[in-house]
């Protein structure tokens, strides 16, 4: 697999870029509901979807009759022929462009440019990349990877003259030159945001002004829009033009809204291009992903794009939206390294204009490559072999056990690891299995099968998850103490893996192999109280999806985070259980993304936290970024998990706070082992820990 390479400059425009666009974005959609704005947005999208070949049927006859001609073309190859034909038939040497990564899709400059037809970008930011010969690094700020310095240098290399630096002063030189392209231009090419079935109007939503100069100024206007992009009605091109620029840029509005119904100039043609886009309709697995509207809000807050940019994290399209439209408009093969950067961390969903739950679908690709280009010979055997065999699983651990003195173990971390895992313990120590596992320590304390015998409450059963289990046994202990302590008889759930890892690595069959042993070995009487948000999005989602039985369905039904049992169950009384804290200390809180993402579990979480140190939590900057564990992530991109890490560590940092809670294991695994790394006097704990604590003594 390809090294994937963070440059320091890139990713501090792109972080920089997204923390004043979330800013924007918020003031953007003041007073607006975007939850119901985008569920409406959704529907009209599926909808459409649902009935696509009628509404573009519908299209093209009103398109027709206001006097545009329309054409289908099956893929890229087709688009571009027919719009080379366009092109002959009126004579056109030179064709201005307006923003269109439908073009990109195609190869379309380039097509052109070796039949004699010089295509030209007039939009600034592609322009920009045009003569710099790269490629759109965004969707909707194509030369965003280029500084104003990189771009005074490339237009004085154009004009052969000293360019000054200041933006206002490249906007003008660059609309001059742009501007002489339009007006030699015998085409203007331009795509679309929406195509109206009920009139065959086009709505076009641009920032520049090119954009209606491309389609009006020189003699011939083309389109060249995909079959997803049609809506049935304009109120539904309205519900999308509300969300877009919200969403997009932070914008109420953008600068330029046209719809162009029928040729302004002598002649328009409307390519509807298909390009895989119907197989992918008709897919269930991946049919979501073609809600989407382009509008780079995913790209905007993804962890991996600020690090990498569009150049590293695309093939054409960026980022994880990206990955899956190249896995089927350029290939499978194309989107193999790409579908191995997404963290799966959700946090993208969170912001999507069309709700696409892109994580899910990026693991659904993750299955596809798995079946159909195979995969690495050392995932086959950690989650199909052993992973998703509960009895090789739970040997493996009692093996690592047995290896605690090889790789000196002492205060929870290794000290000596095998030659072939440095690279994974350079940016962070790695913890070692504890000395034993929950379930033993579990019975030790608490003799009795229902604990305490006593219980004033009904049944609670804990499910840690693998890491608690095996190296953070004392989370669940505290766990059950706080349980206990309430009144509750409480249970520890068998001491299996829940089948998430092997889900999310690709492997469906290893997975549900997992979660049904411990279903079977589950008693599910009351409550279960998870302490991994991963394993709860496993028992309470994911598990439903590979077994629909009664029982899964009780699980799931069944399942809680700690934190939120808490507050929704036992607040008044931990208040009045709780024991003072020693004054001084404070505590930042870091989201694990599943925590947040899927559960929507952190207010809880952090409630727990400040009843427990009796202070306010100091936020960190973007806590709900990432930390970089993301399972087996950090060993597929341990430079990326690395940069993550280290980014969260800062942002720790800077809060001055002496603990930093959360509330899952494999984040606690990556911050605990990144702190004891760097040396930082700071303690990683999770949140079960900081109550029982709380309840147990003070003077802490
Ligand atoms: S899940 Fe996370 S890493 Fe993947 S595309 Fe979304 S934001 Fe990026
Ligand atoms: S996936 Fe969602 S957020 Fe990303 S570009 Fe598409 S609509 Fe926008």
């Amino acid at each position: 697999m390809k090294k994937r390479t963070v440059d320091p400059a890139l990713k501090k425009v792109l972080q920089d870029f997204s923390l004043s666009y979330l800013t924007k974005r918020r003031t953007a959609l003041e007073g607006y509901d975007f939850e119901e704005l985008r569920t409406r947005l959704a529907a009209i999208k599926d909808d459409a979807l649902d009935r696509n070949e009628e509404l573009l049927a519908r299209f093209e006859e009103n398109a027709r009759a206001h006097g545009s001609v329309v054409l289908r073309a099956r893929d890229g190859a087709e688009a571009n022929a027919a719009i080379l034909e366009i092109c002959r038939r009126h004579g056109v040497r030179k064709m201005a462009k307006s923003k269109s990564m439908v073009s990109e899709e195609t190869g379309l400059n380039d097509y052109l440019a070796e039949r004699g037809v010089e295509a030209r970008e007039t939009d600034l930011g592609e322009w920009i990349v045009q003569i710099a010969a790269e490629r759109p690094t965004h969707m909707v700020m194509p030369a965003i990877h280029l500084t104003r310095q990189d771009v005074a240098a490339l237009f004085a290399r154009r004009l052969e003259r000293d360019v000054p630096e200041d933006i206002p002063s490249l906007v003008r030189i660059a609309r001059g030159e742009m501007r002489k392209e339009i007006f030699a231009a015998q085409a203007g090419l331009s795509g679309a945001n929406a195509l109206i079935a009920e009139n065959g109007a086009i709505l076009l939503v641009t920032n520049e002004g090119n954009g209606r100069l491309v389609t009006t100024v020189p003699p011939v206007h083309i389109v060249l829009a995909t079959i997803e992009k049609v809506v049935p009605t304009t109120a539904d091109a309205l519900a999308l033009l509300k969300l877009l620029p919200r969403n997009a840029t932070g914008q109420t509005i953008t600068s330029y809204v046209s719809f162009i119904a029928g040729p302004h100039a002598a002649a328009q043609y409307i390519v509807l291009l298909d390009n895989h886009r119907s197989e992918m309709a008709a897919d269930p697995a991946f049919r979501a992903a073609l809600r989407c509207i382009k509008c780079s809000a995913c790209l905007n807050v993804c962890p991996v794009y600020q690090l990498l940019g569009g150049g590293e994290y695309a093939h054409i399209y960026m980022g994880g939206i990206g990955t899956l439209f190249t896995a089927w408009i350029h290939g499978l093969d194309k989107s193999k390294a790409l579908a191995k950067l997404c963290l799966r961390c959700h946090r993208c969903e969170a912001y999507c204009a069309a709700k696409i739950p892109i994580a899910d679908l990026i693991t659904a690709l993750a299955e596809r490559l798995n079946r159909e280009t195979g995969t690495a010979l050392w995932k086959r055997l950690a989650f199909d072999g052993v992973m998703g065999r509960p009895r090789l699983q739970q040997a493996a651990f009692r093996v690592a056990r047995a290896g605690r003195k090889a790789v000196g173990a002492k205060d929870g971390f290794a000290r000596r690891l095998p030659a072939w895992m440095k690279k994974y313990d350079r940016f962070r120590a790695l913890p070692s299995p504890a000395p034993a596992a929950l379930t033993k320590l579990f019975k030790k304390e608490f003799p009795s099968s229902v604990a305490p015998a006593n219980a004033a409450k009904g049944p609670v059963t804990i499910y840690g998850g693998c890491l608690v289990e095996h190296f953070y046994p004392e989370i669940g202990l505290a766990a059950a103490r706080v349980l206990a302590r309430l009144g509750y008889a409480v249970r520890l759930a068998p001491g299996l893996c829940c089948g998430f890892p092997p889900s999310n690595a690709g492997f469906r069959k290893a997975s549900g192999r997992a979660f049904a042993a411990l279903l079977g070995k589950m008693g599910i009487d009351g409550p279960v109280v998870t302490l991994c948000p991963t394993c709860a999005t496993m028992l309470s989602k994911r598990g439903l999806e590979i077994d629909g039985s009664e029982k899964a369905k009780s699980l799931a039904k069944a399942v809680i985070p700690f934190g939120r049992f808490i507050v929704e169950n036992e607040l008044a009384a931990v208040r009045g259980m709780r024991k003072n804290a020693p004054a001084g200390l404070t505590a930042t809180y870091h989201d694990s993304c599943h925590h947040k993402n899927l559960l929507a579990a952190e207010r809880a979480s952090r409630t727990i936290v400040e009843l427990a140190l009796g202070a306010g939590i100091v936020e960190m900057d973007e806590a709900d970024k990432c930390c970089g564990f993301a399972g087996s992530y950090s060993l597929d991109n341990p430079e990326i998990s690395a940069e993550l890490l280290a980014d969260k560590l800062a942002a720790i940092e800077k809060t001055g706070a002496g603990i930093v809670a959360m509330d899952c294991p494999g984040c606690l695994l990556q911050i605990r082992g990144g702190c004891r790394s760097r040396g930082l006097a700071v303690r990683a704990a999770h949140t079960a820990e900081l109550l029982d604590e709380a309840l147990t003594h003070s003077g802490r």
